[in-house]
């Protein structure tokens, strides 16, 4: 198999087959991501992927998900888009793709694309649309607003192309993030992804938000402070949804249907960020510095 940048994907997607279809991200600029540094945007030759598909096969003759991977996939044109798709559709016809698109690529296509996209096999995206808070958005350098997010979901949506999204929790800064949560469940509560993961922003060595942090340009919020942001959101979200958190970017781990169970893990989130001693919140600060996911 070929794989010649990193393989990322959501936790969900770790049991599946995983085929190179691009390499690196085609923004690769946003200001806390170190994901694709020293990656250039370029795309997977159609002989690989052949090659790749036939390689799985005689392993795996049956495959139910297959993870196309690279930063953003979807970000590629149509045409090759639907190329990539018949062909893997043609050794996995049975297989569910999914894979990874910014919201600019959703809003350089239009809702016929989509369709057809869909109809060549790209049925599931994740959008990693970490905030639906614009002064955030901007400062971290997402490079769209919040009304991409709603204009590129919608027709998502309109094709219906299944999709999930990905929260990112901290982004807005100490003292800021309960009313940027309360600004990104308006916006949730207009679109219908079918699972949110819940993240939380690790500020890594070698980022410009690293950078601005060491200048004193943004002050990082507390862990008291980020479980109270998710908290805010999951309360104030009406969608009919799946939550994913993983102990690795939250303190919790669960994947839960939200409405029925939103009082009682709105109510445990409360309770933990409650009883977080000084040396709990730094111990749990200390834990998240460690990590190597954004
Ligand atoms: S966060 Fe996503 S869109 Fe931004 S640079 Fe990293 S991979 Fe690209």
């Amino acid at each position: 198999m070929h794989f010649n940048g990193p393989i990322v994907r959501p936790q969900t997607d770790a049991d599946s087959l995983f085929i190179e279809v691009t390499v690196g991200c085609t923004h690769n600029s946003c200001t806390f991501c170190n994901f694709y540094d020293g990656y250039r945007f370029s795309v997977a030759p159609i002989s690989q992927i052949r090659e790749d598909l036939e390689e799985a096969k005689a392993v795996y003759p049956r495959v139910r998900k297959i993870w196309a991977n690279g930063g953003n996939p979807y970000a590629l044109a149509t045409d090759k888009l639907a190329e990539i798709g018949k062909l893997i559709k043609e050794y996995y016809p049975e297989s569910r793709i999914s894979t990874y698109a910014r919201v600019d690529d959703l809003t350089r296509k239009t809702v016929e694309e989509m369709r057809y996209l869909k109809e060549c096999g790209w049925e599931d995206l994740v959008v990693g649309f970490e905030t639906g808070d614009d002064t955030s958005l901007r400062y971290v350098n997402k490079g769209y607003t919040a009304a991409d997010i709603l204009l590129g979901c919608t027709r998502l949506e309109q094709a219906g192309v299944d999709y999930r999204m990905i929260f990112l929790g901290g982004l807005a800064g100490k003292g800021k993030c309960e009313q940027s949560a309360r600004t990104t469940a308006e916006l949730l509560n207009k679109l219908h992804p079918y699972i949110m993961y819940l993240n939380s922003v690790s500020i890594l060595p070698g980022t410009e938000l690293y950078e601005d942090k060491a200048k004193g340009l943004f002050q990082e919020a507390g862990e008291r402070e980020l479980v109270l942001e998710f908290a805010t959101l999951l309360e104030n979200m009406n969608n009919d949804i799946y939550i994913f958190a993983a102990p690795n970017t939250t303190p919790f781990s669960f994947f839960m249907d939200l409405q029925p169970n939103k009082g009682k893990i709105v109510s445990e989130m409360r309770a933990y960020a409650d009883k977080m001693s000084a040396r709990d919140e730094k111990m749990s600060a200390q834990q998240r510095s460690m990590r190597r996911s954004v």
